[in-house]
């Protein structure tokens, strides 16, 4: 039997064209759709597997505004038994730090064996939520796993490395976080959607954990976002036009004369 509890956040889609809100900190929310973030979706799936093999629980923890609540219930209908939603607006603004204390403290001393997360958050992307965790629960770590295996009270991982892979192990209880390639990621049928919907999504507040008003969301956080602009524009491309060999030669001329790279 596993008790796995899953870290999941909601983040802009894939597809959502993003531009930067007058505050020139934050992105432009405003008609652009989410998802459950897709190296979580990963580790939902891993948790589901494990559950289905081993027996035990599911349940899914997510830090975010109420609109988060759609994540979870994709969560929930892809198999997830219970869900924890740290959804007080005294948790927003916050940082890091503040997400993986708020979340530790939701996981702490709940007799959970096992914490999934994702390698990062596509949006923020700083990747630090999953390790700042482990520090903070006092439990092994194991970073970016492609493939997993449970055996009583040992977690084997494997991990990409530049050239080659890695196997990691470590005794339970410990957190992982999901690599693409851990699996792929079932789509939850209509009736699981539904049933979902009548799932439990436990609401939390900074009290309920403990944490003072100080210690959560902007005013406990150790930085703040300063600026925020997108990639620059990529220029229009060059065709260069006539015979394969002459334009090979102009090509070789730009690269040398205008780009300057050769
Ligand atoms: C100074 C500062 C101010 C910020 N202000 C805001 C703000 O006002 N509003 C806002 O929405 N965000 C804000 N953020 C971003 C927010 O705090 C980040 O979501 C958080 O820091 C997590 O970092 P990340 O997204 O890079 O996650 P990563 O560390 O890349 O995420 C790795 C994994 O950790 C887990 N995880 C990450 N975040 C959560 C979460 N919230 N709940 C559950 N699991 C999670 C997921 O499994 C995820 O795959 C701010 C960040 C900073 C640094």
């Amino acid at each position: 039997m596993l008790n796995i509890a899953v870290c999941v956040k909601q983040v802009p889609d894939t597809e959502a064209r993003l531009s930067v809100a007058a505050d020139k900190t934050r992105i432009e929310e405003q008609g652009i759709s989410f998802i459950l973030n897709p190296y979580d979706e990963h580790a939902v799936e891993e948790a589901i597997r494990l559950k289905e093999k081993q027996g035990g629980t599911v349940t899914v923890f997510c830090l975010g505004p109420a609109r988060a609540e759609e994540a979870i219930r994709t969560a929930l209908a892809m198999g997830a038994d219970k869900a924890v939603h740290l959804a007080d607006a005294a948790f927003g603004g916050g940082d890091e730090g503040t997400a993986a204390a708020a979340l530790e403290k939701a996981i702490a001393g709940k007799s959970f064996d096992l914490v999934l997360a994702g390698r990062l958050a596509i949006d923020d992307a700083s990747g630090q939520v999953g390790a700042r965790l482990a520090e903070k629960l006092g439990w092994p770590h194991v970073t970016a796993v492609t493939r997993l295996a449970v055996e009583g009270r040992e977690a084997v991982a494997n991990r990409e490395i530049d050239g080659g892979s890695q196997v990691v192990a470590v005794t339970l209880p410990a957190v992982i976080t999901a690599q693409r390639g851990l699996n792929q990621p079932r789509y939850p049928k209509i009736p699981d959607i539904m049933k979902a919907r009548r799932k439990e999504v436990a609401k939390v507040t900074p009290a309920d954990l403990g944490l003072s008003g100080g210690e959560v969301g902007g005013a406990g956080a150790k930085g703040k976002v300063a600026g925020l602009a997108p990639a620059p524009g990529r220029s229009a491309g060059k065709v260069i036009a006539g015979e394969p060999a002459d334009a090979a030669r102009k090509v070789v001329g730009l690269l040398r004369d205008e780009a300057k790279v050769i």
